[in-house]
């Protein structure tokens, strides 16, 4: 399988150079030449194959430059992380079936794509005896994800720049008591904002890029949306081992725009009607449901909720389905982008039909975040984080008799403790491994929000090649 550009400004790579190269060098986002079909038979012989096994047999139709035997190697590693034996189990209440995403080593969703991207990364630059530095800018969740995906891996050391005291203690503690000696947590005195324009200015510094091999570990990166796909095939199968040729919905909470991608490449490889409508749900911050209900991608100001990590407007990831609403025309694509860039909006209405084929959106008010936790705790006893309750309550309105809806849960509800309790009068029971990092020695440094301190950092304690 060869990647190409959504801009159309490189020659075709294969799958190894995508993941290496994130971003494509001409701006846009990387996708396979074409999206693999299949059919009806191989889809039935899935049925029954362990996750992992599954996983091979997706990740294999879009990997054609790693050894099959490596391949399996990579994903079984990254999923016997998982506490579950399924990996991401469906947990059904009626109707609704909760995909629970959480249960990898941070109790929360990114741990699927980030653990196999850690372990792809440290085979590739083996392979090629090279090094990475990567660098990044969290909020909260991505961060650990991120750190735990690469800590104690050869050739890799990993910055994470977090705003101090700004992050939830939990949060603040899933990154910082990771000692591992290639992990290197950075408070910065400042926002989120502040640590994100450092990461972007020192990614700019072309001569300082190259000469500590950055990698970023964002969720533009192919292999990231790949690892993805999985769960949403693995969900349809478990539906359908009682109810064969049964159609289904998704319900995902949506920040960037990665996740529901996922399920947009899932619905397009699998056979016709197997996956019927994307509901795509997101927080205050709407602009996606906006773009779906009248094809108005335009942004706002970014409003800080309850589920923090769908507080975006500009999704990194849209550019990958603009793409193939402009019918896989990169001019188009990169003549729509400048314009965004430029306007800060793009109007697709004449779109609205082709987008409405596949997605129907809804947003959820503070309120009513709290209103579903509520709800579905006293109807079936079962605690959802505030993301997953942005979804559950897409589920509720768009829910069709005879359709089942699969609703993503992103985080494990416990990271989310004060919202819950808000909700529901008491707190969710803390899982052993996160109630244990209080206890736990812990590495930080704190500095101010200046990028020549950073850098001078990243010099002190990069690898070099
Ligand atoms: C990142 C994240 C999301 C949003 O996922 P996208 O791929 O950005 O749409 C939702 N919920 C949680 C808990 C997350 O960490």
């Amino acid at each position: 399988m060869q990647y190409i550009s959504t801009r159309g400004g490189i020659s075709p790579i294969s799958f190894t150079e995508a993941v290496m190269m994130g971003l494509a060098e001409d701006g846009g986002l990387l996708l396979p030449r074409t999206i693999p079909r299949i059919g009806s038979e191989t889809f039935a012989s899935w049925q029954g194959l362990s996750y992992p096994e599954l996983a091979f047999e997706v990740m294999s139709r879009f990997i054609d430059d790693i050894p099959n035997s490596d391949l399996r190697e990579l994903i079984n590693r990254s999923y016997a992380t998982f506490e579950h034996p399924e990996v991401t189990p469906l947990i059904h209440h009626g109707n609704l079936h909760i995909l629970e995403l959480f249960h990898g080593p941070t109790f929360a969703f990114k741990d699927v794509a980030l653990q196999f991207l850690g372990n792809l990364f440290e085979y590739l630059l083996k392979k090629n005896n090279a090094v990475m530095n990567i660098i990044g800018a969290t909020s909260g969740d991505t961060g650990s994800a991120a750190i735990y995906g690469v800590r104690g891996k050869e050739k890799i050391n990993i910055f994470i720049l977090h705003p101090h005291k700004r992050v939830s203690p939990i949060q603040e503690l899933q990154m910082t008591t990771v000692t591992d000696s290639n992990v290197f947590n950075i408070a910065i005195s400042g926002t989120f904002d502040d640590g994100q324009a450092i990461v972007k200015a020192i990614f700019n510094d072309i001569d300082f890029k190259k000469q500590y091999s950055l990698g970023a570990i964002n969720s533009i990166n192919w292999a990231r949306i790949l690892a993805q796909v999985v769960y949403y095939i693995h969900s349809c199968l478990h539906i359908q081992r009682h109810e064969h040729d049964k159609a289904m919905d998704f319900a995902v909470p949506t920040g960037n725009f990665g996740d529901i991608f996922a399920g947009y490449i899932a619905k397009r490889m699998l056979p016709e009607g197997t996956i019927r409508k994307l509901l795509l749900a997101s927080n205050t911050n709407d602009i996606l449901t906006r773009f779906v209900a009248h094809g108005d991608y335009s942004l706002g100001t970014v409003v800080a909720t309850s589920s923090p990590s769908m507080d975006i407007q500009a999704a990194s990831n849209f550019e990958r389905y603009l793409y193939y609403l402009l019918d896989e025309n990169p001019t188009r694509t990169q003549e729509a982008m400048n314009q965004f860039a430029e306007t800060g909006r793009l109007d697709l209405a004449s779109s609205c039909d082709q987008i409405k084929r596949d997605f129907i959106a809804t947003a959820a008010s503070e309120d009513e975040v709290l209103s579903t936790i509520q709800a579905f705790y006293k109807e079936h006893g079962y605690i959802l984080d505030p993301h997953t309750a942005v979804g559950v309550h897409a589920a509720l309105i768009h829910q069709q008799e005879g359709i089942p809806v699969v609703c993503l849960s992103t985080a494990h509800p416990a990271k989310f403790g004060e919202t819950v309790e808000k909700a529901i009068g008491i707190p969710p029971q803390m899982p052993p491994a996160l109630a244990a990092l209080a206890g736990k020695p812990s590495r930080c440094e704190l500095m101010d929000a200046d990028r020549k301190l950073i850098q001078d950092f990243i010099r002190q304690h990069g690898l070099h090649a």
